[in-house]
């Protein structure tokens, strides 16, 4: 049997920097594997719109990015016809299945993940059940395709514990067969913010760019990354993310003579800045005029979300049977 693959990205907005590169790689990596390595993949990909729920969200911006966050993915390279591409909330089984899954999992655990503290530092007044269940939701979509590998990227790591501690616990109480999931990793795993500080995120103003911005949007977003005189004894902050964005998109080499730079004579932000700009805009630029062909096919794109729901939905429904089953549910 091929080994399963599945991965999500909430609808709280359009796609960037930190999603492409620490998921939408890989994900494409699993759906693509280069031919002679022997390996197949069976590879699930979903807009995680109930996610959303799970933080403070508009109705109107959900409607619009669960099928935005799709057309982004299309636009991408993700391919109907190798992987199955569908919407979160139209496969109940996975809400019916983290139930299920909840009754293994303490609340303390949940509170003391690093991911639930963030999202308390970011939204005190919206500390919910249902951003203490996030971890188990996300186990539950995971393990309903009995999935092995996840790309996600690095802040993903500890609902990836969680997701392995459930199935252990399963299968010991139930005797169920799931795998215990991995990550698989991409070099863009960690994509810091454009304010210096953490990581990029849709739903952090100013600390992204979105896979359709154009070219004066990303010149005009990376000239705001904090920068200092240009010389320095140590990285840090703006400077270290800005380095690390020309190691993402102009290598490795250029990163490390920068910084030697940085530390001798020093550097000159705006030369860097631009020529940043045009190395990110190179790489978008294809995904960007692939977008506008799905943009003006809505029928297509609507076929293609709903064979993905209707192929996804026949899996789940086989898990939920054998868990009600192993778990004197039916
Ligand atoms: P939100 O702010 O709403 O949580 P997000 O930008 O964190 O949005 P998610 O939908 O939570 O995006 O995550 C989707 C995928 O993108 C996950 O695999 C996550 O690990 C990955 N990802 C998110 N941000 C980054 C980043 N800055 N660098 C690398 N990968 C990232
Ligand atoms: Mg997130």
């Amino acid at each position: 049997m091929k080994k399963r693959v599945l991965s999500g990205i909430r609808a709280t907005g359009r796609l960037h920097l930190g999603n492409y590169l620490g998921a939408v790689k890989g994900m494409l990596e699993l759906q693509n594997p280069s031919t002679g390595s022997g390996q197949e993949y069976e590879t699930y990909y979903m807009v995680a719109d109930v996610h959303t729920i799970t933080t403070p969200y508009s109705v109107e911006e959900l409607r619009k990015n669960r099928r935005e966050v799709i057309i982004d993915y299309l636009a991408a390279g993700l391919d109907p016809e190798k992987s199955v591409i569908f919407q979160q909330s139209e496969v109940n089984e996975h809400l019916e299945l983290a139930f299920y899954l909840s009754s293994v999992v303490t609340v303390a655990k949940m509170q003391h993940l690093p991911t639930f503290k963030d999202k308390v530092k970011q939204y005190p007044e919206n500390v919910t059940m249902a951003l203490l269940n996030y971890p188990v939701l996300m186990s539950a979509d995971i393990l309903i395709y009995k999935g092995e590998l996840v790309p996600v990227g690095v802040d993903q790591e500890p609902h990836l514990e969680v997701a392995r501690e459930i199935a252990r616990r399963f299968n010991q109480d139930f005797g169920t067969n799931f795998p215990e999931p991995q990550r698989f990793k991409t070099n863009g795993e960690y994509v810091p913010s454009l304010t210096g500080e953490g990581k990029m995120s849709k739903s952090i103003e100013g600390s992204y760019i979105n896979l359709t911005d154009n070219l004066d949007e990303i010149k005009s977003k990376i000239a705001r990354i904090p920068t200092d005189s240009g010389q320095g004894s140590s990285v840090e902050g703006g400077v270290k993310s800005l380095f690390e964005f020309v190691e993402l998109f102009q290598g490795k080499e250029k990163r490390d003579y920068l910084e030697a730079q940085y530390k001798g004579s020093g550097v000159k932000y705006s030369d860097i800045k631009l020529e940043l700009s045009e190395a990110i805009f190179k790489e978008l630029k294809p995904i960007q005029e692939k977008r506008r062909e799905f943009e003006s096919n809505p029928t297509l794109v609507d076929r293609i979300i709903s064979e993905g729901n209707e192929k996804a939905r026949r899996v789940a429904k086989e898990t939920i049977k054998e868990v009600k089953e192993k778990m004197g549910l039916s």
